[in-house]
């Protein structure tokens, strides 16, 4: 999914394109030579040993990203599988996580916020 959801501008690829070097879908094909945001790029599945399996990115359809505020987790949903984050354990963790940091989940163009309970649809700035 790392190779899917972002977008990278060394690379000139969209946010929720696969990078053309990924022929695979699963496998870099200039893994030796792949560009510095890829060599540094570390999702939270990969970051933090409590999330377990179920989590992994291509099983989940979810990456989970930590933003640099601190308080801030962001989901991006796989915009093939639009609703892989409404599926459990998921949504519970994400009204779980949200006691305690704001829960930002991207899909596609659309935004939503898990709050007290609720899952909110942020309006999009283009309307
Ligand atoms: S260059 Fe390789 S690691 Fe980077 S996004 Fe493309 S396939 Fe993934």
């Amino acid at each position: 999914m790392c190779c899917k959801l972002p977008n990278i501008d060394e690379l000139g690829k969209k946010a929720g394109d696969w990078c053309h070097h990924c022929s695979t879908r699963s496998n870099c094909d200039i893994y030796e030579t792949r560009p510095d945001s890829c060599r540094s790029f570390f999702c939270h599945f990969m970051e933090n040993p409590r999330l377990g399996e179920e989590w992994r990115p291509s099983k989940s359809r979810l990456m989970i990203l930590g933003k640099d505020d601190g308080h801030t987790v962001l989901v991006m949903v796989d915009p093939d599988r639009p609703d892989a984050w409404k599926k459990e354990p998921y949504l519970a963790s994400f009204h779980n996580w949200s006691q305690r940091l704001n829960v930002v989940i991207n899909v596609g163009a659309r935004q939503y916020i898990v709050k007290d309970g609720l899952v909110q649809e942020r309006p999009s700035s283009a309307s």
